[in-house]
């Protein structure tokens, strides 16, 4: 009997990337009935367990051994993303050697960061895809290499179908960073993979999804097959965090529609002062909310994603403004660090949901007709922020000062806009449109249903 087709997938060390793809690989097993191996770089960070535990039963795991990664170089998170995948390359060509050998490998996929184990299955032979969150992103991806030769660089980008883009919403802003070199050397990776998976649907973002493949043979085959999203949230091993099952049963004695989830994705931390002029400005709005909240952190706004200055998780009664927690008892709830995020997004109590605009959070809340205030923190977020309120229109967003701070009489006037005013109510409508549209795209015989099962038929095809 002939081998199952075999798909390698050569995951980031972090939630954000690592949650959808385990999801297409749940997919590809199930609804295709293909192997799937993950193979899991691993950086020792508070997530680790928690994605251990993400992994079902259907999908084989290999987690790679520690890398040691250069302490104190003040490395920002993407640049140690990228050198602990390079470090591992040596065993990430080991495994995928041994699973060439041992079955019938069809392909090795990628995400942002992992492709730079792309040059690895170009030594071996494998067929390379990769994964993409957005449109957007993929289209910023393939246009980057031109974009890095312009001298003076623009100040605002256009990509095909897509809202200009100020130089300031770009993923980095800093092109003498060493994040920037890893990010242009990645991107030229990109036209040289045989297929590209999107997390996306037709409906989302149509005009930039039409111009990137009207760019024909110059692009590789694009499948948007999304939304993928998670049933249910990982649970991580944080200690005191019972807050997470008791923020579900207070949902449920909420009025529907009335609260508002604030949260920061699997990574973001705000800084000292911008946490206290939310806590205020949530107060001052008058409405409802369910709040992760993780310890300031005035270096780094991802600073939670490797744990990197996180220390032992603060109770929020140690960092938020005095008598905060009490005034605002009953009609605000926290919870440490983490909570079921796809849980509190379908409960119909939840009427809004603050986010810093990462790909898995916006896909959550379009799956359960959720509209959004943007707050972007850092990489892609600013531009996903963008899109989402320019393009799409599913979001609103607060301004920010001068120094980029959000203060507490904004926080408390874009929650209300969100919560009761006409542009909510927009908003509202035009997400809940989404929603169908998301869910006739994966549904029998919709468009991201499609585009999956052609890869499927694509990968068995292309290793012939
Ligand atoms: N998440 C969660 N609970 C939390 C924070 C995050 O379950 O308290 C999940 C969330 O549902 C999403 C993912 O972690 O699936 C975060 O991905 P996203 O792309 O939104 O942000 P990133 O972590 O990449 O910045």
């Amino acid at each position: 009997m002939e081998q199952k087709p075999h798909i390698a997938i050569v995951t980031t060390p972090g939630m954000g990337l690592f949650i959808p793809i385990v999801e297409f690989g749940k997919q590809l097993v199930h609804l295709h009935g293909f192997h799937v191996t993950c193979i899991i770089p691993n950086i020792p960070g508070p997530l680790t367990d928690t994605m251990k535990s993400a992994l079902p039963p259907s999908v084989d795991q290999v987690f790679l051994p520690p890398v040691s990664l250069p302490q104190d170089t003040g490395a920002d998170t993407g640049t140690l993303i990228c050198l602990s995948i390079t470090l591992s390359l040596p065993l990430i060509h080991k495994v995928l050697k041994t699973l060439a050998e041992s079955s019938r490998l069809v392909g090795l996929l990628g995400d942002v960061f992992s492709i730079l184990a792309m040059d690895v299955a170009k030594e071996l032979n494998i067929v390379p895809y990769m994964f993409f969150s957005s449109t957007m992103e993929l289209s910023l991806y393939l246009h980057q290499p031109e974009l890095g030769e312009m001298f003076p660089f623009p100040e605002v980008i256009q990509l095909p179908g897509c809202v200009p883009i100020p130089e300031r919403d770009l993923i980095i802003r800093d092109r003498s960073s060493q994040l920037y070199k890893w990010f242009l050397e990645n991107s030229k990776r990109v036209r040289l993979v045989k297929g590209i998976v999107v997390n996306a649907f037709l409906d989302l973002h149509p005009a930039a999804l039409l111009a990137l493949q009207q760019e024909g043979s110059r692009n590789p085959p694009i499948y948007p097959i999304g939304p993928l999203v998670q049933d249910s949230s990982p649970l991580p091993p944080v200690p005191g965090n019972e807050e997470q099952q008791d923020c579900l049963r207070w949902l449920d004695d909420q009025p529907r529609g009335s609260v508002l989830f604030v949260s920061f994705g699997s990574g973001g931390t705000l800084s000292e002062v911008q946490t206290n002029e939310l806590a205020l400005g949530l107060e001052m709005s008058g409405h409802k909310f369910l709040w992760v909240v993780r310890s300031p952190n005035d270096e780094s706004a991802s600073a939670a994603y490797l744990g990197g200055g996180q220390g032992p998780p603060k109770h929020p009664s140690q960092f938020l403004p005095q008598g905060f927690v009490e005034r605002t008892k009953g009609r605000g709830v926290l919870v440490p660090f983490w909570a079921p995020q796809p849980q509190i997004l379908k409960h119909g109590s939840t009427g809004g949901f603050l986010t810093h605009c990462g790909w898995n959070s916006i896909m959550e809340s379009i799956v359960n007709g959720v509209p959004l205030i943007a707050f972007p923190l850092f990489a892609e977020q600013n531009m996903n922020a963008l899109m989402l309120t320019e393009d799409v229109k599913i979001a609103v967003r607060p301004r920010a000062n001068e120094d980029g701070l959000v203060g507490r009489e904004e926080v408390a006037k874009i929650v209300k806009t969100l919560m009761e005013g006409d542009e909510g109510k927009r908003t509202r409508e035009r997400i809940k449109e989404l929603k169908e549209a998301a869910a006739k795209a994966v549904g029998e015989g919709g468009s991201s249903r499609k585009a999956f099962s052609q890869l499927a038929l694509d990968m068995i095809h292309q290793s012939k």
